[in-house]
């Protein structure tokens, strides 16, 4: 009897305390983009960091895969993700209302950490002949899918040389599928906006099909740089990518990934994930090849949207700001 009693109130204690950790407890998402790419390892990086002192801080996150940059900053603003890796000419066009959000402003978008530099990447095959971007005309060119940030990248860059979308056969197809489309022939170039080095480019110049990185001529690079500001000159390094035709480094554009959130989520929750990952950034730097260059300065640099509270009170309290 006493010990049938002694049972129950180890049962109740027992739902009683997970309760109080369930309740205690907040999920945060973060949206990133393709499997493949490199903001879904970052996202996972960022949330294995957080989630080893989940009890500490209450919180426990989540690493969705999304179609990127501009999926993200929309799933925001509309709460379905507390946190989203937004490049910074996305973040840019989206607080100030420009390009996808002509005249509608997202003003609850916060900035919280710049993270990797991401190039845009033209990735074609040797046989289709593709040395320039005007070279791109008559051929089959995945620009990613809607929702995607090489999208955008890909439509400013053609609207600089004069290229219109009929000039060329447009797929709008996700990164994750690019490289085997590519092998099997059924595109002849695709465009990623994306840190390096990475594996998926690495996937798309190791088959038998040869391919090249197609360069973007620095003239065309100054007059995208002068008229966007948020675009920057980059080079593509092709040390990593053993297989790929190309003998130098190629130049193209290139913006930042960025960390970006809500006004609306509380500021303890990014002062909590701002702080874990400021103090672990050895920790980062090692989780992904192209998180390598990251410096506690570097990540302040990037970011248009002002900067959430709970991110402003970390730098604050540092001296970072
Ligand atoms: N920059 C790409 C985008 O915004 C995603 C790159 C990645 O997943 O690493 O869509």
């Amino acid at each position: 009897m006493r010990k049938g009693l002694l049972i129950c109130f180890m049962i109740v204690l027992g739902i009683a305390w997970t309760t109080s950790g369930a309740l205690a407890m907040e999920y945060v998402t973060i949206g990133t983009g393709g499997v493949t790419g490199v903001y879904y390892p970052t996202g996972g990086a960022i949330s294995k960091l957080v989630n080893q002192k989940r009890r500490e801080y209450g919180l426990r996150m989540t690493v969705e895969s999304t179609g990127g940059s501009v999926f993200n900053v929309n799933a925001l603003m509309n709460g379905d993700l507390e946190l989203g890796v937004v490049q910074s000419d996305l973040q840019f066009q989206a607080y100030k209302g420009l390009g996808e959000w002509q005249g509608n402003p997202q003003e609850k978008l916060r900035a919280v950490f710049a993270i990797h530099p991401e190039a845009v990447t033209i990735l074609a095959a040797v046989d289709a002949n593709i040395h320039s971007v005007a070279d791109l005309k008559g051929k089959i060119v995945n620009i990613g899918a809607p929702g995607s940030g090489q999208r955008v990248n890909a439509q400013d860059l053609f609207a600089a040389v004069g290229l219109k979308e009929a000039d060329m056969q447009i797929e709008g197809i996700k990164p994750s599928e690019s490289a085997s489309l590519l092998q099997d022939g059924r595109i002849d170039a695709y465009f990623y906006t994306v840190g390096h080095p990475n594996g998926s480019i690495k996937e798309a110049v190791a088959g038998t099909r040869k391919v090249n990185f197609v360069p973007v001529a620095p003239e065309i690079v100054d007059k995208l740089c002068k008229d966007m500001p948020y675009y920057a000159p980059a080079d593509i390094p092709v040390d990593a990518y053993p297989g790929v035709a190309n003998k130098e480094d190629v130049p193209t554009f290139g913006v930042k990934a960025t960390i970006c959130s809500s006004a609306d989520v509380p500021d303890e929750i990014i002062y909590s994930i701002t702080k874990e990952v400021f103090e672990n950034l050895d920790e980062l730097r090692k989780l992904h090849p192209a998180l390598k260059v990251l410096t506690r300065e570097n990540m302040l640099q990037g970011l248009s949207a002002p900067i959430h509270p709970g991110a402003k009170k970390y730098y604050q309290e540092v001296g970072l700001l």
